[in-house]
């Protein structure tokens, strides 16, 4: 039975009172659109024959339209161009964009079944997927962009060791400086992607259970106080605040967004950070305030993306991969909670994050 006689007998089967023998015509109608794959048959006279579910959402047509012709009702210039291509070459499978589903893309396969003389058309929603080919790569291009910086400054600064720096002992230093800061970037780099990758595989399970984040809280700033003592961290943060997290997870999200603060709150050689946290509704809302030079309104949110760096003279100065934020989002998001960023008054940035207290 051809691909056409087994759908014809598939629709018949609908006018008909629940014939026992057409249940697999029915499976596959429902295969075919609870997995989203349109389907059209056009006859002879180029109108439209058959139209299932998927296909009327994609090409924003009715029931009604079956008997109009294909050119007058489909809307996408590709998929006409394909109907008419395909009855010099009986079959076609192209990508198209442009239909009624807005930016959608589809992969389309179109039949000419000469002995009965109609079309037949198969189309599958590829947005999803071209989008997660385009975030792959766009993180590799990346990722290879990002170590070969540290890489080329390391191997630069070496050979001119070798060449004769080595015999200055001030220059000499002033390589090797360049050397460890450059491995030590690296070091960050691969410790951030394995800490994003391993979160975005979905491998990394968490614990979540009511905790007292205090403790936790004082650790993070005292830690991070002794590493840079000239740093003015202001913690007002009630005693046993109990929040639904995984204690690994939250550590991770205060610290990355405290030593940002640290990093790009400066403003004048001085450095004034607050933390603090106060209830919302069911949530408790964590907020990190620093007097820095803030962030532009229109990348506030794209700080969030992987390697996303705002591009001004003093962030780039700072040692930094861009992944920090995508780690603090991802793990903010695995414990039901929200992250955003506003502006704070005067100046500087406000980093909050939200999670459950129950
Ligand atoms: P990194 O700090 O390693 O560059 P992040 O993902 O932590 O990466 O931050 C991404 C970018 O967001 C930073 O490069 C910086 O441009 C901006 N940013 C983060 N925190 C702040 C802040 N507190 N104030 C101003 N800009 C910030």
């Amino acid at each position: 039975m051809s691909f056409l006689d087994f759908f014809k007998k598939k629709e018949s089967s609908f006018q008909q009172p629940e014939p026992t023998n057409n249940s697999s015509a029915r499976d596959l109608s429902g295969i075919l659109n609870s997995v989203g794959v349109g389907l059209i048959i056009i006859d002879e006279n180029d109108c439209l024959l058959e139209l299932n579910e998927s296909s009327m959402g994609y090409l924003g047509l009715s029931k009604n339209t079956i008997g109009s012709k294909a050119v007058e009702v489909i809307k996408s210039v590709d998929l006409i161009n394909l109907i008419k291509q395909v009855k010099e070459s009986t079959n076609q499978v192209e990508e198209i964009s442009g239909t009624h589903a807005g930016d959608k893309n589809f992969l389309v396969s179109a039949t000419y079944d000469e002995e009965n003389q109609e079309t037949q058309i198969v189309m599958m929603d590829t947005t999803r997927s071209n989008r997660l080919e385009s975030v792959r790569r766009d993180f590799i291009t990346n990722l290879s962009h990002e170590l070969r910086t540290p890489v080329s400054v390391i191997r630069a600064n070496s050979e001119s060791l070798i060449d004769g720096a080595l015999e200055d002992e001030e220059t000499a230093k002033k390589f090797s400086t360049a050397i460890l800061r450059n491995a030590e970037k690296l070091t960050r780099l691969l410790s951030d992607i394995l800490n994003l990758s391993t979160l975005e595989s979905g491998e990394y399970t968490l614990d979540i259970r009511s905790t007292n984040v205090t403790p936790i809280i004082n650790n993070v700033v005292s830690n991070l106080k002794e590493a840079n003592p000239s740093i003015d961290m202001q913690v007002t943060i009630n005693e046993d605040l109990m929040v639904m997290c995984d204690i690994q997870a939250f550590e991770q999200v205060m610290t990355n967004l405290i030593e940002n603060g640290i990093k790009y709150g400066t403003t004048d050689n001085s450095n004034t950070l607050s933390i603090g946290a106060k209830p919302v509704g069911q949530k408790m809302r964590f907020e990190i305030e620093d007097k820095g030079q803030g962030i532009p309104p229109g990348e506030r949110k794209r700080v969030f993306e992987r390697f996303y760096r705002v591009q001004e003279k003093e962030v780039l100065e700072n040692s930094g991969t861009g992944l920090g934020l995508s780690i603090v989002k991802n793990l903010v998001h695995l414990m039901d909670g929200s992250v955003g960023n506003e502006q704070a008054h005067p100046n500087g940035t406000i980093f909050w994050f939200t999670l459950n207290i129950e």
